[in-house]
């Protein structure tokens, strides 16, 4: 894939971050090829990279590292 499906901006393969999620859970997978849109940030896997995502989120493997992550609440600005 060359041209993005949305905005038709260049789509170039990149190693990036995913913040992965499935219910409640929230696993952050580094590394990951995807084509990344230039211009609206749009990401696309192929189905393979996806189904090992998946296989990595739920795997319980140790992970390479943690990170603690805040949840908030929307609520407009005072
Ligand atoms: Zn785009």
């Amino acid at each position: 894939m060359t041209d993005c499906y949305f905005c038709k901006g260049k789509v170039v393969q990149q190693k990036i971050k995913v913040d992965f999620r499935w219910g409640r859970k929230l696993k952050v997978i580094e590394n990951v090829p995807a084509g990344v849109c230039q211009q609206c940030g749009e990401k696309y896997f192929q189905s393979t990279v996806y189904k090992t995502m998946e296989k990595l989120a739920a795997s319980r493997a140790k992970p390479a590292g943690r990170l603690t992550v805040d949840v908030v609440r929307f609520k407009r600005a005072v």
